[in-house]
């Protein structure tokens, strides 16, 4: 069904951590962040009170922090608590992982230890079907599978390397560390490429940088996947440094 033929208001795609609803423009979608928090391919599921708006927030934020640096993304506005109003984009199949620390499934995959320094950061793309398991690609497993998506993999390469600087800088300002996150892309109804989805301590790995203890420290959904505990504080402090830095 195209966007412009669905009723005010009619939800057009339910995920795991969003919900998207059509609006009056059908160029524009509105997006509603849940509390709801998955991990491990959604076998763990729970909830983090506050989780949605405090990601609304937060995403918010580093949308604007990306548009100023030059950066287009399918970001417009925040409309209320939980609600983001976003450009229509169809989103490329794709989970683009930046890496500036090992951790997660490259120290499980690869035995590189955690905390090992990635100098220059690794760019992974992997596959966005959680049937699948979300499986690692490589370039020629992405022409496999569609000719013309393996055109998009240097302009995303490129993209996301720009994202990663800037969110470096940005996260360095906040006293944390940017371990590592995952991104997505769409393109608009004139082919331009545009950061979609999220940024947030769901989608990235935060350390804060007052912290030495490797536990303590981790302030994004590695809480919650390793019941940690404390997971909502843990994304309150990252919404606040976040706020305190003006874009
Ligand atoms: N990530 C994500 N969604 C996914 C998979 C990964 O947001 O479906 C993020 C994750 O939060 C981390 C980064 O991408 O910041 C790298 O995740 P990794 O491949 O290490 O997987 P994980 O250990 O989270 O399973």
């Amino acid at each position: 069904m195209s966007v412009d033929q669905t009723p005010v208001g009619q939800k057009l795609y339910e995920g795991k951590a969003k919900i998207l609803y059509a609006t009056e423009e059908p160029e524009v979608l509105l997006t509603y962040f849940k509390d709801d928090a998955t991990a491990f391919n959604a076998q763990k599921r729970g909830s983090i009170q506050g989780k949605g708006e405090m990601n609304c927030v937060i995403a918010s934020h580093l949308f604007k922090l990306m548009e100023k640096n030059g950066i287009p993304t399918h970001f417009l506005d925040r409309t209320s608590g939980n609600e983001m109003r976003v450009k229509s984009v169809t989103i490329i199949p794709l989970e683009v992982v930046v890496r500036n620390i090992a951790a997660g499934s490259l120290c499980q995959q690869t035995g590189i230890p955690l905390g090992t320094i990635l100098n220059p950061p690794l760019v992974e793309f992997y596959l966005k079907d959680d049937a699948l398991g979300d499986p690692l690609l490589t370039v020629d497993r992405i022409r496999a599978l569609d000719p013309n998506m393996a055109d998009q993999v240097e302009p995303l390469k490129s993209m996301a390397t720009q994202i990663n600087t800037v969110l470096q800088t940005f996260f360095e300002q906040c006293g944390i560390t940017l371990v590592d996150f995952k991104l997505e892309f769409g393109t608009d109804a004139q082919g331009q490429l545009l950061l979609a989805d999220e940024i947030s301590p769901d989608t990235c790995r935060l350390w804060n940088q007052a912290e030495t203890d490797p536990d303590r420290r981790v302030m994004d959904k590695d809480r919650f996947r390793r019941d940690l505990g404390n997971v909502e504080d843990a994304y309150r402090q990252v919404m606040e440094r976040v706020l305190e830095q003006a874009v």
